[in-house]
């Protein structure tokens, strides 16, 4: 499941800070990368799209705010969430920060459980299925805590792979995914997978999750890659 816990990007020079970021972001559930300075945060992001951004302001190399500009002009990363870390009274930088496309910010030095919380609650306003038990979509439920899944009430059996599967595809339902995304996003991605071992889970994803009476759910978009969509069904 760990590729599903919310990834957290920390870009921040100083070590102490660092340190206790990463230790309370983990404690409390997320994964963390780390970035030190501003061209190590435009590797990281490009190497992996992070949930959520946390930007030092005062960095050394390029600045919080040409980072955040950066992000905001690239589609692929146009919607990650980004808290800016601003130092007490610079006002003219949160201005500047929520200008340049940040979400919210948090002045320093802050309390770690309200930092958590302000992360908690800009992932829950960018991502609504996070932090839930369950998640529905159609007749498919998903239970997060026991890893049930049923359809029409009836049980489903999934293996490992095609639980993450469908569990990222019900968080976005009607999206369509290319196989490089969801290799991404549901493999993670350091694994080095062909992108055609895609279509073999999505395979045994729609056998499994096709039972009698059903309809299929998963949507092939010709050269695109698949989407999850009630829409099918009505057609
Ligand atoms: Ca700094």
């Amino acid at each position: 499941m760990s590729n599903l816990q919310p990834n957290v990007l920390i870009v921040e020079d100083e070590p102490p800070l660092v340190e206790l970021l990463s230790y309370n972001l983990e404690k409390a559930g997320f994964q963390i990368h780390i970035a030190r300075d501003g061209e190590e945060a435009l590797l990281a992001v490009e190497e992996r799209k992070p949930d959520l951004i946390l930007l030092d302001w005062m960095l050394p190399y390029v600045s919080g705010i040409e980072i955040c500009r950066r992000i905001r002009r690239n589609p692929e990363t146009r919607n990650v969430p980004i808290i800016i870390l601003t130092a007490r009274g610079e006002e003219d930088d949160r201005i500047r920060g929520l200008e340049a496309g940040a979400d919210d910010y948090v002045v320093k030095p802050f309390s770690p459980s309200e930092l958590v919380a302000r992360v908690r609650a800009v992932l829950r306003r960018t991502r609504p299925a996070f932090d839930k038990d369950s998640l529905t979509y159609g007749d498919i439920t998903m239970d997060l805590t026991t890893h049930r899944v049923s359809r029409n009430d009836e049980p489903v059996d999934l293996g490992p792979t095609e639980f993450r599967l469908l569990r990222f595809m019900m968080e976005h339902p009607g999206r369509v995914f290319s196989r490089e995304q969801l290799l991404d996003s549901v493999w993670g991605h350091d694994t080095y997978i062909e992108p055609r071992t895609v279509d073999v889970h999505i395979r045994r994803l729609r056998k499994a999750m096709n039972l009698p009476g059903t309809t299929d759910l998963i949507r092939t978009v010709r050269s695109a890659g698949y989407a999850l969509d009630l829409k099918e069904q009505v057609a």
